[in-house]
């Protein structure tokens, strides 16, 4: 067709949008993007809530943080971030801990003041029971790298309803390994640069999107437009990959969660961000309080008033949103069906989180849509070269 664009992006996610900004700002090429949510910006969108006037992220809590200068310097063209370092803590029998563990919630939970080098021995003690590289199941791993106490409060109860599954029919791949800090940091992540958006995550997602020669029509599904494209012009593709492919090799699993939402009549619910419920007879496995991402805003919030959302997590059935993979044997060989489907697809390069299937954090995200542009839509573009998909492992 006569406006065809050069390039078209199936899903607006940090993926999406990240091909689309490079090839509209560095190769001045005409990107559409096609989404089929209501709404631009895949699983990192958020909305301010009327009533409150607090930033809700739809479809989960996202904190930034990376350690990678391409993309801190690549993200901060977009938006500034706050100083918001993310911590959590969890309840579990009637008390409250410091996550990750640290000295803090060793000494709380022995009732009793340890030094670095005491807490260590004793942990060491805890986690001889089981040797690490004898463990056949999640719970024997667990013990072996923390010891059973520490396990039994934080660890079987939460995993087990993230997972519904028993740790002991869980495999020992799933936890590599569990961090306990001999120190008081309780800084959850590691990385060199955190925060949040300023504005808001919608506000960051909407100015990638803002160059000339990006179209977004969002409330279309590919899969309704697919004939007018495939073959015709290039195609990123971040939708799921067994949905690419008709589920030709069986439906990847996925767990999703259900968010409950409530506005409650306090000025302040929990007094932090992220609160985990690691007492396995609540139903819930975490609870958010959104004003706390954003202290700065305080003058602007409704007074008296706070937005609290319950996580559920479960299987993901048809018509799910697919959150995270599940990473079991029959998966990764269905995986490995679709990667070769993928690398034969012509003129269609597969990434992101749905169209990989692989968990990645947003810095990641854009870390790898911003090396499949230099390493494949570049060398298309401006040399001519085929474009060959690496399969849907980018
Ligand atoms: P997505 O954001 O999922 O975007 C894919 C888009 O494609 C979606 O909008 C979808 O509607 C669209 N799409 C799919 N199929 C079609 C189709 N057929 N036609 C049209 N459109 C289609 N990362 C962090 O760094 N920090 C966090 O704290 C964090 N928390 C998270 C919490 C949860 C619950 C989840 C699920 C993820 C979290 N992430 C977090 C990860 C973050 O959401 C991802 O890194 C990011 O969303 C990846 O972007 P993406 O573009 O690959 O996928
Ligand atoms: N986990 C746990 N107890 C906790 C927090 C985490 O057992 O209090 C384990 C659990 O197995 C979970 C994994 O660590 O599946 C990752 O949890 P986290 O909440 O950090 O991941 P997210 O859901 O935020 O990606």
């Amino acid at each position: 067709p006569d406006h065809a664009p050069d390039l078209l992006v199936v899903g607006s996610g940090f993926f999406g949008l990240t091909i689309a900004e490079r090839m509209a700002a560095e190769l001045d090429k005409k990107v559409l993007i096609i989404e089929r949510r209501p709404h631009l910006g895949g699983n990192a969108y958020s909305e301010f809530d009327a009533e409150t006037g607090i930033e809700v992220h739809k479809y989960g809590t996202h904190l930034f943080h990376t350690s990678n200068e391409k993309v801190w310097e690549y993200v901060n063209r977009f938006t500034d971030f706050t100083n918001y370092q993310h911590r959590v803590f969890g309840k579990y029998q009637g008390q409250v801990y410091s996550l990750p563990m640290n000295l803090a919630l060793i000494n709380q939970f022995f009732g009793k003041s340890h030094t670095p080098d005491e807490a260590r021995a004793l942990i060491a003690q805890l986690a001889s029971e089981f040797k690490t590289e004898d463990a056949t199941n999640l719970e024997e791993k667990a013990i072996s790298l923390i010891g059973r106490p520490l396990y039994e409060a934080f660890i079987k109860g939460y995993t087990a309803k993230q997972w519904e599954k028993d740790p002991k029919d869980l495999s020992p791949d799933i936890i590599t390994r569990l961090p306990v800090r001999y120190t008081f940091d309780n800084r959850y992540f590691n990385d060199k640069y955190e925060g949040l958006p300023v504005d808001g995550y919608t506000a960051w997602l909407t100015r990638m999107a803002e160059h000339p020669n990006i179209e977004v029509r969002v409330g279309v599904d590919f899969f309704d437009v697919a004939e007018e494209f495939k073959g015709k012009v290039p195609i990123v593709y971040t939708g799921p990959v067994d949905e690419y492919f008709e589920y030709a090799e069986g439906r990847l699993s996925w767990r999703t969660v259900d968010l409950k939402s409530e506005v409650l009549d306090v000025e302040d619910y929990q007094g932090t961000g992220v609160v985990n419920a690691n007492d396995p007879e609540v139903p819930f496995t975490r609870e958010l309080e959104f004003k706390h991402l954003h202290p700065e805003r305080a003058d602007r919030y409704t007074p008296g008033k706070t937005f609290v959302v319950r996580e559920y997590s479960r299987f993901a059935e048809e018509g799910d949103e697919p959150y995270y993979p599940i990473n079991t044997a029959d998966n990764r060989e269905k995986l490995l069906k679709y990667r070769d489907l993928a690398k034969a697809e012509p003129m269609v390069l597969f990434g992101g989180r749905l169209g990989t299937y692989k968990y990645l954090d947003m810095h990641m995200a854009i870390a790898s849509a911003l090396s499949m542009f230099e390493n494949k839509l570049r060398p298309h573009f401006v040399d001519g070269a085929e474009l060959k998909s690496g399969g849907v492992d980018e």
